[in-house]
C-alpha cells in the first residue's frame, strides 16, 4: 500500500491542455473519487497515475518514489476499466491468475490467491466459465478480482459501474465499499456520477475544465461548495441559485424580498445594490406547513411565492419545480413529502431557511 502525490501535474495533447495545476496527496489506504462532467480530465489524471499517459510537466509520487519515468508495469498499480477488458479465451480462474503468472508467482500461491479472491467476490462457482458465459455484473467482479489478486499498492478504477444496470450498480457499489474496507488498498475512482462520488469517497476531488474546483469529504463539499459549478454538480436535485440584489436590508429576488439572517449578514457584509447569487438546497426550502416552522425564529425564514410547473412523485418524496412569481425564468426545486397534492399552475408560498444560504 502507498500514498499517492501529484505535484502540479499538467498534460497537453498538442495545443489542448487536458489537465493543469493538479496537486493533491492521497494518504495510504484512503478511497478518493475524481468526479466531474465528461471531458473535465478525470481519465487523463487516472491514466497518468497508471503510467498509460505521461505528464507534460509536474511530479507524480507513489509511496516515496518519483514515478514519472517508471513504466506502467513497474508502478505496482492495478487498473479496472469500464469495459472490463477480460481475456475472452481464458476462464475466470485464468483471468484472475493472469497478472500473477506474468509476475512468475509459484503455482501454489497463484491457486491460493485465486481462491481467496474468488471467495471475497462470490465468484467461486464461476471459476471455470469463460467471460461470455457471465453477466455484466459478474464480468465486472472478475475484472476487480484480477486487479485485487496482484495485491497492488494502488487500485485505479475508471467508471467501473457505468455499464451495469441500476440495481446491479447500487449492489456493486456497496460491495466495492466493503471490499475497500476489508483490503484497505489506496483507491482512486473516476466517475461522472455524483451519487457514486458521495457514497464511496473518503475525499472527493471535483474537476471542471481540467482544473480542480474543490477537494474535501463528501459532507463538507455538499454543505459548503466552493463555487457555483460544485454547488450545482453535487446533489440531486441540484442546489437552487436565486439571483438577487441587496436592497434596504433584504435580498430582492425578482421583486420578492427575503430577510438577511444575522450570520449571513456577518459573512457577506452586503452593500446596498450589491448583487448575490443565493444558493439554497431543495431540502432547506419548505412548503408553507406549520409543523416545519417549529424551532425557527422571526426573520430566519424567508418567503417566496412560486407557481408550480412540474410535480414529480418519487415514491418516498415529491419533487416540485416551481417558477418564481414576477421574475421570468427563475426556477426553484423543492423536496416535499410523498403526500403533497399539488398540480401544475397552483400558486404556493415557500419558506426558505435563511441560515442555509
Ligand atoms: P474525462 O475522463 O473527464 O471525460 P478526459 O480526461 O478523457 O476527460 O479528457 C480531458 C480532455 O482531454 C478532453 O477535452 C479530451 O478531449 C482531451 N483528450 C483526452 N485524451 C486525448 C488524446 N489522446 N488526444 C487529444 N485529446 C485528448
Amino acid at each position: 500500500m502507498a500514498n499517492v502525490r501529484l505535484e502540479d501535474i499538467k498534460r497537453k495533447f498538442n495545443n489542448v491542455t487536458a489537465i493543469e495545476d493538479i496537486s493533491f496527496e492521497i494518504p495510504d489506504g484512503e478511497f478518493w473519487v475524481l468526479v466531474g462532467p465528461s471531458g473535465c480530465g478525470k481519465s487523463t489524471i487516472l491514466r497518468t497515475i497508471a503510467g498509460l499517459e505521461s505528464a507534460t510537466s509536474g511530479k507524480l509520487f507513489i509511496g516515496d518514489f518519483l514515478v514519472n519515468n517508471i513504466p506502467a508495469r513497474q508502478r505496482d498499480v492495478a487498473m479496472v476499466f469500464q469495459n472490463y477488458a477480460l481475456y475472452p479465451h481464458m476462464t475466470v480462474a485464468q483471468n484472475i491468475a493472469f497478472g500473477l503468472q506474468m509476475r512468475s508467482f509459484d503455482p501454489k500461491t497463484i491457486q491460493d490467491r485465486v481462491l481467496t479472491v474468488a471467495r471475497s467476490l462470490s465468484l467461486e462457482h464461476l471459476l471455470d466459465r469463460k467471460p461470455k458465459q457471465l453477466s455484466g455484473g459478474q464480468q465486472q467482479r472478475v475484472a476487480l478480482g484480477r486487479a485485487i489478486a496482484r495485491e497492488p499498492q494502488v487500485f485505479l478504477l475508471d467508471e467501473p459501474l457505468s455499464n451495469l444496470d441500476a440495481q446491479l450498480r447500487d449492489d456493486t457499489r456497496a460491495e466495492l465499499k466493503q471490499l475497500h474496507q476489508k483490503l484497505g488498498i489506496t483507491t482512486i475512482y473516476v466517475t461522472h456520477d455524483q451519487v457514486e462520488a458521495m457514497t464511496l469517497a473518503d475525499k472527493i476531488v471535483v474537476l471542471n475544465n481540467g482544473r480542480i474546483q474543490q477537494i474535501g469529504d463528501p459532507q463538507s463539499i455538499y454543505a459548503r461548495p466552493a463555487n457555483r459549478m460544485v454547488a450545482t454538480f453535487l446533489g440531486s436535485p441540484p442546489m437552487n441559485i436565486l439571483p438577487s440584489k441587496f436592497q434596504d436590508n433584504a435580498f430582492d429576488v425578482g421583486g420578492q424580498l427575503l430577510p438577511v439572517a444575522d450570520d449571513i449578514r456577518l459573512l457577506l457584509k452586503p452593500q446596498q445594490g450589491q448583487g448575490f447569487d443565493l444558493g439554497i438546497r431543495p431540502e432547506h426550502i419548505y412548503l408553507n406547513e406549520p409543523p416545519r416552522r417549529q424551532g425557527h425564529q422571526e426573520g430566519e425564514l424567508g418567503e417566496l411565492e412560486v407557481e408550480v410547473k412540474v410535480v414529480e412523485p418519487l415514491g418516498r418524496e415529491t419533487l416540485i419545480r416551481g417558477s418564481l412569481v414576477g421574475s421570468s425564468g427563475v426556477l426553484v426545486n423543492v423536496q416535499a413529502g410523498a403526500d403533497v397534492r399539488l398540480r401544475s399552475g397552483d400558486r404556493l408560498t415557500l419558506e426558505l431557511d435563511m441560515h442555509q444560504l
